[in-house]
């Protein structure tokens, strides 16, 4: 599908590239599914601004296609994207998408579902679109000799750790079907790393917050909010009373459960970095990288860091714990840095202030427009 089909007039002013530079080299051809969700489109922003050439295979399951007219926006003439309309557990899709316009270079597989809770109560779902649309997507690229790709892996493949820092040699343990899923398309892709020359890497994120600090694109959850950071910005904005906050019993200084957020650009920045290395790597490479900042912070320091940002009180109240959650993870982020030269540069300040100002000009998210 064209992208132009779901051109609206009215774009914005042309915003200035809000990237950091790194030296990855111009004019590659990417892959990206699940390039229109939260994290996929500042990876593909990102890219584009760096001159390459993008194919997005997405089903809008969990997006927008407005999401990528506003990329186009923001990219202002640089790079280029098209869209295949699709999902991952589709050959037929995955076929048009490697059929279009020459061959890819290398393939970023946001594509999936990531809601915990909804993964308990359907887990077959989460196997076959996690798990089965990876597969899809690796005989895919089997077929087209396309061997380099960066997974969209998860910090809760470690369970409930109990020892930090966190690092990638730490014991996985998942304990509910989303992060089982995620394991277990880590271990497919170990496998074939071992049997061909493919250059794999999976990221292991930890909590991305914020949005472009042009508050053109950013996290456009359906419905209720699950996570902390997009409730607390509903809150901020309105459309909720209060936080509740799931127990201020665990073992942490203040009682309440701590994770690793890192703002969305910088999660965003790892992925080309990601490719850079993976794409001057002469032979097979197979890799796990933890990508967070190493300062975990308490949902209370999240609430009052907000608070500080903005000016805006967040009126909350604590509730029991949440089933499922853990008290803390945090990453310990040292390979990423040595690896790749990355590391998370932005603030909770940054983070509050750029997820802000998309929950201002977006109300309703993308449905607003
Ligand atoms: P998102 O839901 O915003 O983006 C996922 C994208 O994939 C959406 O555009 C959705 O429409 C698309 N998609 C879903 N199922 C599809 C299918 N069957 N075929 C084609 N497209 C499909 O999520 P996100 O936060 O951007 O996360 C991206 C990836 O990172 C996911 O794989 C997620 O599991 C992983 N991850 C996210 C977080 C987080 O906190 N956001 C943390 C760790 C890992
Ligand atoms: N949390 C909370 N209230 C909410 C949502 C989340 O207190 O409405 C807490 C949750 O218990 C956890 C932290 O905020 O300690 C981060 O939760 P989130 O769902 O954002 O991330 P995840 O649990 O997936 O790491």
């Amino acid at each position: 599908m064209a992208l132009a089909d779901h051109v609206k007039s009215g774009f914005a002013n042309l915003q200035q590239n809000c990237f950091h530079q790194h030296t990855i080299h111009v004019g590659h051809r990417f892959l990206i599914t699940g390039g229109a969700g939260f994290i996929g489109s500042h990876t593909a922003l990102g890219l584009m601004e760096q001159g390459h050439s993008l194919v997005i295979l997405d089903n809008f399951d969990n997006s927008s296609p407005d999401a990528l007219l506003r990329v186009e926006e923001l990219a202002n003439g640089s790079g280029s994207l098209e869209l295949v309309e699709g999902d991952v557990r589709d050959a037929d899709a995955m076929e048009r998408a490697f059929q279009s316009n020459g061959p890819i270079d290398g393939v970023i597989h946001f594509a999936g579902l990531k809601a915990v809770g909804e993964s308990v109560r359907d887990p077959l779902r989460y196997w076959d679109v996690n798990v089965n649309g990876s597969r899809v997507l690796a005989a895919a690229m089997e077929r087209h000799g396309c061997k380099t790709l960066v997974f969209s892996s998860t910090s809760t493949v470690y369970g409930e750790p109990e020892i930090f820092p966190l690092r990638e040699q730490t014991p996985t343990a998942p304990i509910h079907p989303y992060a089982q899923t995620k394991l277990a398309v880590e271990q497919m892709l170990s496998a074939l790393g071992r049997n061909g020359a493919w250059r794999i890497a999976s990221l292991r994120y930890f909590n991305p917050v914020g949005a472009h600090p042009s508050g053109r694109i950013g996290e456009d959850p359906l419905g209720i909010p699950n996570n902390l950071f997009p409730f607390i910005t509903q809150v901020a904005a309105g459309r909720r009373d209060q936080l509740q906050i799931f127990g201020n019993d665990y073992p942490t200084p203040d009682g309440t459960g701590i994770r690793d957020y890192l703002h969305v650009m910088d999660l965003a920045e790892a992925h080309g970095m990601t490719l850079d290395h993976l794409l001057k790597q002469a032979g097979p490479t197979t890799l796990t990288l933890n990508i967070g900042t190493g300062h975990g912070l308490s949902v209370l320091e999240v609430v009052h860091g907000f608070e500080r940002a903005t000016g805006i009180t967040i009126p909350y109240k604590v509730v029991p714990r949440r089933p499922g959650d853990v008290p803390k993870l945090e990453a310990c982020p040292l390979k990423a840095k040595d690896t790749l030269g990355w590391t998370a540069t932005r603030t909770l300040d940054d983070m509050c202030r750029d997820g802000w100002a998309w929950q201002q000009a977006n109300p309703m998210g993308y449905r607003g427009e």
